[in-house]
């Protein structure tokens, strides 16, 4: 999956060195000399990943990705610093100005191509949620999650696999310190168990586990539904990159070299907590967007588009098309009235207690929704016209003994409402068939001088 690279040095040859590497493996690059140029490509021209080198004059590569973390267009970016130095506070450092991960020069190819896919991997998903997320048009949640740096890291349900009592205990301490919950075990089969049955967000598994394979098990977590998206850090020896490689190309978020240096480890930690409950507040906010592309807001009632899509699936499916089906359309009387003597907020309120005294008069399995202004249609699944003639009357009555006060202390508004019933007979070939004639019945209702309930329900079948 070869993606476009922005490679920043101050240092031609360290550009063109990993230029030669990246475009060896079809990586398609851009690169800049300085941290300016790189800010303005990264605008004009968003890569996919960034390599950030540390020292540059002017503006140096800690206050680059600072700049690129606090414009939301950017903030996703996957960021890689690469330096020379090799001191663990300047990792923290680049870390905690958001990086996603460090690279020592010279740079170690494995290193570097599992590190660019992994994020790169990560990045395809991120994206997919972020489209979607604004395909639906439901900015709310992502305006207050901001990048995901925002989101808060602390109290984490961590899993610690170690078998090593010594960095068990030394792991776990640092774990503790942001308040996580962690959980330590030293074998596979117990971790797969804690991992599946505690929510855990970050697992910190070591690569040497006496007698197992660690590699395995974290296929296993990523093969596994309710673990595939917990982050996994895998931890190893400083001679173990390639294995730890392979890690990554198996689906681990991210690795750290023993001995683990406590604030490296923290701020790796913190990266992955925060990124799964970025990923979770994105997948929360779909979600919710699903659910308000069918409700309506005002009434909390369902839309007229879940009604059609409802309704189709009741009339296509066979064994329900044999059930009787009755079908009300209900329009409060004189509504305009009460809208133009008490103003439209006041006509809101009375909409949403007639919503209410509907609500409570049907039964759970019937299904109601708002499909205009002051329009309901009530669907009654495996109910006869009998059935549904009383339910019909019920409802009228209900709602003409609901009053809605005006303001605190005043007089007290009732409505009334017209309803038109009908049965779903064989002939009906779509919705569209059926509503007609409830519509008809309504304004039969209307007609007959409104408050009461008229039934238009075709002889045949
Ligand atoms: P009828 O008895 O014949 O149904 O008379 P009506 O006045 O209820 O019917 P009409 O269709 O003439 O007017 C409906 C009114 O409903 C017009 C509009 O002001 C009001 N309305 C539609 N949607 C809303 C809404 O969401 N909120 C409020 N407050 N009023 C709405
Ligand atoms: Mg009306
Ligand atoms: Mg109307």
């Amino acid at each position: 999956m070869p993606g476009r690279v922005l490679v920043v040095d101050d240092v031609l040859p360290n550009i063109k060195l990993l230029e030669a590497k990246l475009m060896s493996e079809y990586f398609d690059v851009r690169t800049a000399t300085n941290g300016p140029d790189a800010l303005e490509i990264i605008q004009s021209d968003t890569p996919d990943i960034v390599l950030l080198d540390v020292m540059m004059p002017g503006i140096d590569g800690f206050e680059v990705c600072k700049r690129i973390r606090s414009n939301p267009a950017t903030a996703h970016l996957p960021v890689v610093m690469v330096t020379a130095l090799s001191d663990p506070s300047d990792r923290v450092r680049g870390l905690e100005a958001g990086a996603d991960d460090f690279l020592t020069k010279p740079v170690d190819d494995t290193a570097l191509f599992a590190r660019v896919r992994s994020l790169l991997r990560l990045k395809v998903m991120v994206d997919e949620w972020l489209l979607r997320e604004q395909t639906s048009a439901h900015f709310g949640v992502l305006d207050a999650a901001g990048s995901g740096l925002t989101v808060d890291f602390r109290a984490g349900r961590v899993l610690l696999i170690e078998d090593n009592p010594i960095d068990a205990a030394n792991t776990q301490n640092i774990l503790s310190r942001d308040e996580n919950v962690v959980f330590v075990c030293a074998g596979a089969e117990q971790a797969r168990q804690i991992a599946v049955e505690n929510d855990i967000e970050l697992i910190v598994c070591s690569l040497n586990l006496e007698g197992e394979d660690a590699l395995r098990l974290l296929s296993q977590f990523r093969t596994t539904e309710k673990t595939r998206q917990i982050p996994v850090l895998m931890t190893g020896e400083v001679d173990q990159i390639d294995k730890l490689s392979k890690a990554l190309d198996l689906g681990a978020n991210d690795y750290i070299m023993k001995p683990l240096d406590k604030n490296e480890l923290a701020a790796r930690s913190r990266t992955q907590i925060r990124r799964r409950r970025f990923q979770d507040l994105l997948r929360e906010s779909y979600e919710r967007s699903l659910s308000m592309a069918l409700i309506d807001s005002l009434t909390g009632l369902y839309n007229r588009r879940y009604l059609e899509t409802y309704l189709k699936g009741l009339m296509d499916n066979a064994v329900e098309r044999r059930k009787p089906l009755a079908l009300l359309m209900l329009d409060i009387d004189h509504f305009k009235i009460v809208n133009d003597t008490h103003g439209h907020l006041f006509g809101d309120k009375v909409l949403k207690a007639v919503a209410e005294a509907l609500i409570n008069s049907l039964r759970s399995v019937d299904m109601i929704a708002r499909i205009g202004g002051e329009e309901f249609v009530v669907v009654m699944p495996d109910t006869t016209e009998e059935f549904g003639e009383a339910v019909a009357e019920r409802l009228r009555r209900r709602v003409s003994e609901t009053s809605v006060p005006i303001g605190e202390t005043g007089d007290p508004v009732s409505v009334n409402i017209s309803i038109g019933l009908t049965m779903r007979t064989g002939g009906d070939k779509t919705v569209e068939d059926l509503m007609k004639r409830a519509d008809k019945a309504l304004y039969g209702a209307k007609n007959a001088g409104r408050n009461r309930v008229v039934s238009d329900i075709p002889v045949s079948d």
